[in-house]
């Protein structure tokens, strides 16, 4: 027979809330519908609002319509029923001495008689609807019992919680009082009742002097529900928000410790020369110093003890390939493969350009693999992804360093490159971090360098990329022209097309952007971007228009781009599908049409197109929009170009999950933390999770 099983007891706070009293199946089920399960759950529900009930006055001092808190005796009490006992209500009189008022509820229930029994003491609070005689409907009430002195409803600065269907402000206000009562030392006193979150305490509490200005976790439950006074509510916040960015540090560090310990990396630090050398000698112009920063720092990466892992961030147009295909030179002068992925085929397609253009001369070999490749691969059984490298194979030269150049294409099981050094993503909040890693994995620890130009908000550098070092290039190349934004109504396109026209017999080549082509219903999308290229084709005539969505087939896609690279079409109509990666100096102007259909990132992407040339260049922003929130964001553009103000801003209109999307996000939810407002508290919380696991 088996040994009986000895349970170890639940600590406390992970109780199921039903061990708070009143909490039966009824009030379990609601509380179950704010996601509150266990008594840490209940505790940690976050008041919506506080409701100041702290005025108190003489019964004879209440004015009309002003809510405020009165002291008195009952002096009768009782039900009144009309229309032959159908409708009842219930009335109760106080006396505090100085005068009386007349309580009054639309219902009664059989309890009121015997709560409000004559002689009984309360306070009151509410909102008079008369003063003669004085009377409060429905007002909040709490009787005085001999030797209490605190109040839960009333006389008090009061939560009212999120609340659900069936369960009060009243009732989740009682639950939280017994919680904290039961579960949670006295206010002001020591974190001692508090077993299940001691570690917190010790944590911050003895790492860092910061953190001890802050009050213990226990305290700040207790002040959050609570509150002495309004600023208190902010602190407490703070103080738990902490406790939340800790444990997340941990659990990133921890993470990033284990993988540093099971992984060596791979010597990639290159030989600083062989490759290097003549490829910069060869660019055409000098590296900025922030790209020649971020060199050194990758260099320093790859030559080290652990495998990089090294987030580069770098608006749009600050020059982020040129650093790639540093990185890639690196481990190719090392000997190693180096892998590159890209989210769309039209970049793919143009990475295997500039690539080819720097790597071939050098005896590199460059290749790409992209979806359509491979679809129309499979179709001849015998050859392989291997056939298709070698007809895009810039140079074959049999033993040197590879470069592959691929969509998600690289993500299938197919997809195999042997003495992968390095892994690089190019527009990396394009994918999701299961991707980089199932790339990762496809090596024995190669190096990692993942790329945006969506700058990503401070906080979140932190948090969703925390096991990331982060690069930034923070400068642009010298002489680009400036980029000028406007909004504008649709009624004045008119006046846009004549300012297009100028621009094209300038020589000048323009975007225009329509929204949502490849919408699920397909069919309407498309229809209004065939009849948007007829109309642009009028508009804009002699000068030629080219076409390109998501609908294309990879050809059509291919060519459309090739033909707009080489100003054979003057004008591109396309999607959103151009927000990441094109790269067309000569284009100058980027119109926009219903603006307000895009998020405030992808604008920014969009008009990180134009302005990569000398010549002045204009985003034009067409855009009826009357939601306050639309407007905001177009505004925004208008005021700034720079990249990280504007991904702050989104942040604050939109919040993390928004921003992310789904996939993207993997961040826990946050009761207490604020991802727009709290860089200090996570900067913090770092350093206490480095200090804590040494
Ligand atoms: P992004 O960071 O958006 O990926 P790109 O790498 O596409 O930007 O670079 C934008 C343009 O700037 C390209 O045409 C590139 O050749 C050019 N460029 C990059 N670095 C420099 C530099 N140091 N000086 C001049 N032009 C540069
Ligand atoms: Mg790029």
């Amino acid at each position: 027979m088996a040994a009986p099983q000895i349970q170890p007891a639940k600590p406390p706070l992970r109780q199921p809330v039903t061990s708070v009293w009143g909490v039966g199946e009824e009030r379990a089920k609601q509380l179950a519908r704010l996601d509150i399960f266990t008594v840490e759950d209940l505790l940690l529900h976050k008041p919506r609002r506080y409701e100041d009930r702290r005025k108190f006055l003489a019964i004879r001092d209440l004015q009309l319509k002003e809510a405020a808190t009165v002291r008195g005796k009952v002096v009768a009490a009782g039900t009144k029923t009309w229309k032959k006992g159908l409708r009842a209500m219930f009335e109760c009189i106080l006396d505090d001495g100085t005068a009386r008022l007349h309580c009054r509820w639309w219902q009664s229930y059989p309890w009121m008689e015997e709560y409000f029994a004559v002689g009984r003491e309360f306070l009151v609070f509410g909102k008079p609807e008369s003063l003669r005689p004085r009377t409060i409907d429905h007002p909040e009430t709490e009787p005085i019992e001999p030797g209490e002195d605190e109040f839960v409803h009333v006389n008090r600065l009061v939560p009212i919680h999120p609340l659900t269907e069936g369960l009060t402000a009243r009732v989740m206000r009682t639950l939280l009082w017994r919680a904290l009562e039961k579960f949670v030392a006295a206010p002001r006193q020591s974190a001692a009742n508090f077993p299940d979150w001691n570690i917190f305490e010790e944590r911050t509490a003895a790492l860092s002097r910061a953190a001890a200005t802050l009050p213990t976790r226990a305290n700040a439950v207790h002040m959050i529900h609570f509150p002495e006074e309004l600023t208190d509510v902010e602190i407490a916040r703070q103080r738990l928000a902490l406790d939340e960015f800790i444990a997340l540090q941990i659990q990133i560090q921890t993470r990033r410790k284990k993988f540093e310990a099971a992984a060596k990396a791979l010597p990639c630090g290159g030989d600083g020369n062989r490759l290097i050398k003549p490829f910069l000698g060869r660019l055409g112009f000098k590296l900025t110093g922030a790209q020649a920063r971020v060199l050194r720092e990758i260099r320093a990466d790859m030559g080290g003890a652990h495998p990089m892992r090294r987030l580069l961030q770098g608006d749009v147009g600050s020059g982020k390939t040129v650093v790639a295909a540093g990185a890639a030179l690196m481990a190719m002068e090392s000997g190693f493969n180096v892998a590159l992925m890209a989210p769309t085929e039209i970049l793919a397609e143009q990475h295997f350009r500039n690539f080819s253009g720097w790597l071939a001369p050098l005896g590199l070999r460059v290749e790409l693999q992209t979806g359509s490749r491979k679809t129309s691969n499979t179709q001849h059984p015998t050859s392989n992804a291997e056939q298709t490298r070698s007809s895009h194979s810039a140079l074959r030269t049999p033993h040197s360093a590879l470069l592959t150049i691929g969509t998600h294409a690289l993500l299938t099981s197919g997809f195999d490159l042997p003495k992968l050094g390095l892994v690089i993503i190019d527009e990396q909040h394009k994918f999701g971090v299961t991707q980089r890693e199932t790339l990762v994995r496809k090596g024995a620890y190669p190096h990692l360098l993942v790329m945006t130009a969506t700058p990503i908000p401070r906080t979140l550098g932190l948090t969703l990329y925390g096991d990331l070092d982060v690069s930034v290039i923070d400068e642009l190349p010298p002489g680009r022209g400036a980029i000028k934004t406007f909004v504008r109504p649709a009624d004045k396109l008119p006046k846009v097309w004549e300012f297009l026209r100028e621009k094209l017999k300038a020589g000048r080549q323009v975007f225009v952007v329509y929204p949502r082509v490849e919408d699920d219903s397909g069919e309407r999308g498309l229809k209004a971007v065939t009849k948007g290229f007829d109309n642009l084709r009028k508009n804009l005539a002699p000068f030629r228009v080219g076409l390109l969505h998501g609908r294309l087939k990879s050809a059509e896609k291919e060519a459309a781009m090739a033909d707009f690279r080489a100003n054979r079409a003057n004008v591109l109509l396309a999607t959103s599908l151009i927000e990441v990666g094109v790269d067309v100096p000569n284009a100058t102007v980027m119109l926009i049409e219903n603006a307000e259909a895009f998020g405030l990132a992808q604008l920014h992407q969009l008009r990180g197109r134009i302005g990569r040339g000398a010549h002045e260049s204009f985003c034009i922003l067409i855009s009826d929009a009357k939601n306050p929130e639309a407007c905001e964001r177009l505004r925004v553009l208008e005021e700034t170009n720079d990249g990280f103000k504007i991904a702050e801003t989104d942040l604050k209109l939109r919040g993390p999950g928004e921003l992310l999307g789904q996939q993207q996000s993997g961040l826990p939810r946050f009761r207490f933390g604020n991802l727009a407002e709290d860089l200090a508290l996570i900067r913090q919380a770092r350093e206490l999770a480095a200090n804590f696991l040494g």
